[in-house]
């Protein structure tokens, strides 16, 4: 794959920079993105206590905005109390989002009830503070739409993470006003499928990912990933769409800019 020269104003729409497999390098991790050429990172809470975390790194920083929110995976631990903080924590100027949020039918690391339930508690909670989510949908695209619906969560708004659906889940999330976020795998060799299928989606609805320090793109698949990377995602985008990788960008950042309400400096 060609490599990036060029500097491209892009959003890494979703990343983990709380993850331990940063703590040795964070810092040197989130200024590589700058110098890539990032304009904004939006780190994703998983559970109250990374929430906090997220906010600790981001405030050093004003390139990087925070999604609060339990995932799936961890909604067996939450309890009333998770509540008030996740909707205190909302108040802090970094936040721009509830996430990630949504349903893990791969895994099963909750029960599915359970993960139902609080899947809709927290899209009851965006709604309350009035924030977009961001949504994890993993094995349940027509469990995650169905709720999407009986939600009315068109009038919460938000982003399908690592999208993974087929072509009519996403014409339900677009019809409900969702912007759909393309991760990593889009640059592997044996995705053409999908790659056929993000090639018709509107690029005025999509965003791009790391999900760093998972899904590592090539060049450097098999590695950890890092919000830098998110630049050979836009370049794929780019390919599929016959179109200029700096367009991408600008379009897919304008969407983020939109649904986040993040404020950048151009
Ligand atoms: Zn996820
Ligand atoms: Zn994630």
């Amino acid at each position: 794959m060609e490599e990036i020269k060029q500097k491209h104003m892009v959003v890494d729409s979703h990343a983990h920079l709380t993850l331990p497999q940063f703590d040795k390098d964070r810092r040197t991790v989130i200024e590589r993105a700058r110098k890539t050429g990032l304009e904004h990172i939006i780190t994703v809470g998983l559970g109250v206590e990374d929430c906090r975390k997220a906010l600790m790194v981001a405030e050093e920083y004003d390139f990087i905005s925070v999604a609060v929110g339990v995932h799936p995976h961890d909604t067996k631990t939450i309890d009333e109390k998770a509540y008030s903080v996740l909707k205190d924590l909302t108040s802090h100027e970094k936040v721009v989002a509830i996430g990630e949020i949504g349903l893990d039918f791969y895994r099963n690391l909750s029960p599915r009830e359970i993960q139902v339930e609080h899947f809709r508690k927290q899209l009851h909670l965006a709604r309350e503070v009035s924030l977009p989510v961001i949504i994890h949908d993993r094995d349940a695209h027509h469990e995650v739409v169905t709720i999407l619906r009986e939600e009315q969560a068109e009038t919460i708004g938000g982003v399908i993470h690592c999208f993974s659906g087929d072509w009519s889940m996403a014409e339900a999330c677009l019809d409900l006003g969702f912007y759909l976020s393309i991760p990593g795998t889009i640059t592997f060799r044996d995705s053409g499928p999908y790659q056929d299928l993000v090639k018709k989606l509107p690029l005025n609805r999509l965003l791009v990912e790391t999900d760093c320090p998972f899904l590592t793109p090539r060049p450097f698949r098999g590695k950890r990933n890092e919000p830098a990377h998110v630049c050979y995602v836009a370049q794929t985008l780019a390919r599929l769409k016959q179109m200029d990788v700096s367009e991408v960008a600008e379009i897919t950042t304008h969407n983020a800019q939109k649904i986040f309400n993040i404020v950048l400096p151009y």
